[in-house]
């Protein structure tokens, strides 16, 4: 078929991009493109430097003459490093980047020529953004947002190959009335919370701690295909999964491709997006093959939270830049094709000190286990308490099809903490009231001296537990691979926070009715793990036993989307958000309603896709096919070969019955989607595509994919599985 032919032609014709390493070491090029604490250093004056490093670490602000200072030195160094354009680089709700450029170049009233970028321009700037998702938190009359520098985030120069570069200033992005419309605005005051919640516990035990800040290292995985056979996939280029498309022969069942080495290729690629990636600050480190065929991994270092996300999202919009230069598209769709491996984005998470302690690290000393402990079990309380939400919280319609699907976490919520943590925790509850006596070894007699030693078994690893303890963070495993790792972090962030807030709450009244500090905290957290004990599971997440036995354990298992999103407007969930000034009822109500729409717009897409591929692309070549098929059959019952003639009429029938059952059912759709599109209510809606319009789409596949194996692989319109899986 010609479509595919020529997709072919170009994939043939293709360049890889010679390389030339850097001249300089690795090393040197980490964070060139950065206006890093460095370049501050020497382009600030003391007071300034000292100034601005101090509403880093601390948050507090920044003045106007600090402000200008900054805004001359950043304007200095991009332009000498080529910039021509300024932009406040934000994440609002859509869940991509954006940026908004403006030229330093400006006129003088005499008309002179001169490069412009003042401190009020760095600190806030108000881009025309009105038609980004608000929820309805701005009428029209109000529509105004606001962005505001992160002087946390160092600004990056962002290059896009074709000349000019682009000074990026990380930023929050928010309403005239001051309500978060982006994900960085809650991250930030999620961060605040926390700190102040974790250093208040952290007191117990060190009193030197100043500072507690969530680290965060997250795996990338993704899949590349040949942007030939990208561009011949209609349904790729629009949703960002193939809607149709049969098994290939072989899959994923040999395992062979996980670890396995990796392409020229596509090493050439990844060689590339990774110079690109440090010079902009991004300590990517790991590069390998993952389990499906087509499918790969990234991850960075961890880092301070706030940083780790920006840089995923760089990381991602640079990824598709440089793909573009290999030829290769870089889909990061949760499950771009049915029947093998989806993608995700593990979220590596934990605690750390500004006096370099990681609280969820045990070491060999007992005193700071029971701190271990503590942070450890705080954590298993929150997320038991917050399962729903933090369920909510990565629920996309691209995760819709991964999570339970092909080795994917299933949508229940469990926490995985290793077999002999968990066995520690039992025989500490079962040993009842604890008591103090002298010259006892405390930490000795409740079996904390043996935390050490439990924890360097690295090969106590589930991979199938959505949040599961890997030694000395949690992981969470069943974020979406396309999604802003910010919804889930605000949520971790926050129900610690709360947490620890209670726990530091119940201590002190426990010390003041003058109970000791280590049997207080020893018996909090005993209570915890009995109360949490439910949401514990060591065993595979992935199969249906598990099912089972969470049903019986109460634990929740919300496949559906529409149903997920309900916890982020719960009491619960509004009460502890309020609470903790993370956001308030109304922004929840608004992130709601932007995830509900978001799930309708995925899948009205995705049915028009289908709709328009089935009919327009597959059933009118297979008609064509049918045309040859019967001309063939005629010919052979002219020369009166009525038998061979046989098989053929019997092709043409089978391929009608198809025919006729997929034309069927996509007017079905069609008349569903009518119906679905005409309802006013945003949850009625939602929840008729997730279910009436969404309930023909494998369907009209399953007769789509039949078709596939009965045409002729010359005639076929699409780009198979096996052509985009395999590359070369
Ligand atoms: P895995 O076996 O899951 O691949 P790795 O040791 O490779 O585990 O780590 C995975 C990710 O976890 C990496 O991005 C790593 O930097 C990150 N990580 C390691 N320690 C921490 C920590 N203390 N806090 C947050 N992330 C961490
Ligand atoms: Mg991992």
């Amino acid at each position: 078929m010609t479509f595919r032919s020529k997709a072919f032609e170009i994939a043939q014709g293709r360049v890889s991009p010679v390389l030339t390493p850097p001249a300089e070491k690795v090393a040197d090029l980490y964070g060139s493109n950065t206006f890093s604490d460095d370049v501050m250093r020497t382009l600030l004056s003391a007071e300034a430097y000292t100034k601005i490093s101090n509403a880093i670490r601390s948050g507090s602000t920044i003045d106007r003459e600090v402000a200008d200072e900054v805004s001359a030195a950043m304007k200095s160094w991009a332009i000498s490093k080529g910039a021509t354009h300024y932009t406040h680089w934000f994440q609002p709700l859509t869940g991509t980047t954006a940026e908004k450029h403006d030229s330093f170049f400006d006129l003088t009233i005499d008309g002179k020529a001169v490069e412009k970028f003042k401190g009020s321009a760095l600190v806030q700037q108000e881009p025309d953004a009105s038609s980004f998702p608000s929820g309805g938190l701005r009428a029209t009359f109000e529509a105004r947002g606001y962005t505001g520098w992160d002087p946390s985030s160092p600004a990056f120069l962002m290059d896009n190959g074709a000349g000019g570069k682009t000074l990026c200033i990380p930023s929050v992005f928010i309403s005239y009335t001051g309500e978060a419309l982006d994900y960085k605005a809650p991250l930030l005051r999620s961060l605040v919370m926390l700190d102040k919640a974790a250093t208040a516990v952290c007191q117990f035990f060190n009193r030197d701690v100043d500072k507690v800040t969530p680290t965060l290292g997250i795996e990338q995985e993704y899949f590349l295909v040949d942007k030939a056979l990208y561009y011949a996939r209609p349904d790729l280029l629009m949703a960002g999964r193939t809607v149709f498309g049969h098994s290939p022969a072989r899959g994923q069942q040999l395992d062979d491709h996980y670890f396995g080495s990796i392409s020229p290729r596509v090493n050439a690629f990844m060689v590339d997006f990774e110079f690109e990636a440090l010079k902009l600050g991004i300590p990517v480190r790991t590069r390998h093959n993952e389990v499906a065929p087509g499918q790969f991994e990234c991850a960075p270092t961890f880092e301070e939270i706030n940083l780790a996300i920006d840089h995923n999202a760089l990381l991602m919009d640079l990824m598709q830049k440089v793909g573009d230069k290999h030829n290769f598209q870089v889909l990061f769709h949760e499950k771009p094709f049915a029947g093998i491996n989806g993608s995700g984005k593990h979220n590596n998470w934990s605690l750390s000190t500004d006096t370099g302690i990681n609280l969820l690290a045990p070491t060999s000393k007992p005193k700071e286990n029971l701190r271990f402990l503590t942070f450890l079990m705080n954590v298993v309380k929150a997320v038991h308490d917050h399962a729903d939400l933090l369920r909510a919280s990565i629920s996309s319609a691209g995760n819709e099809h991964r999570l339970g699907a092909n080795e994917a976490p299933p949508s229940i919520v469990s926490v995985f903490l290793g077999k002999d943590l968990t066995a520690m925790l039992e025989e500490l509850v079962s040993k009842g009231e604890i008591t103090l006596e002298k010259g006892e070894n405390f930490y000795y007699k409740l079996g904390i001296t043996r935390i050490p030693h439990l924890q360097r078994d690295n090969t106590d690893r589930n991979r199938t537990s959505p949040f599961c303890f890997t030694g000395n963070k949690f992981e969470y495993r069943a974020v979406g691979s396309s999604q802003n790792s910010a919804s889930p972090m605000i949520v971790l962030n926050t129900i610690v926070a709360a947490q620890l807030m209670e726990f530091r709450k119940e201590m002190d009244e426990r010390l003041a009715a003058g109970e000791e500090k280590k049997v207080a905290t020893v018996e909090i957290l005993k209570r915890y793990f009995t109360e949490s004990k439910n949401i514990l599971f060591e065993g595979n997440g992935y199969s249906e036993e598990w099912i089972e036995l969470a049903k019986k354990r109460g634990l929740s298992n919300i496949s559906a989307t529409y149903e997920a999103l309900h916890a982020y407007i719960s009491d619960k969930t509004v009460h502890v958000f309020e609470r903790m000034g993370i956001l308030s009822s109304r922004e929840l109500h608004a992130r709601y309603e932007i995830e509900l729409e978001n799930y309708i717009k995925k899948l009205q897409i995705e049915s028009r896709v289908i709709g328009d591929l089935a009919l327009n692309h597959i059933v009118s070549t297979v008609v064509k096919y049918q045309f040859k098929l019967a001309q063939t059959a005629r010919s052979l019952t002219d020369l009166e070969m009525l038998e061979e003639a046989e098989p053929i009429k019997e092709i043409i029938k089978d391929i009608s019955s198809h025919v006729v059952i997929i034309k069927r059912l996509v007017h079905e759709m069609t008349e569903s989607r009518k119906t679905a599109n005409s309802m006013e209510d945003l949850l009625e809606k939602a929840k008729f595509y997730g279910s009436e319009v969404k309930g023909y789409f494998e369907n009209i596949r399953y007769h789509v994919d039949k078709l596939e194996l009965l045409i002729d692989d010359e005639d076929w319109p699409l780009a198979k599985y096996r052509e985009m899986l395999f590359l070369e």
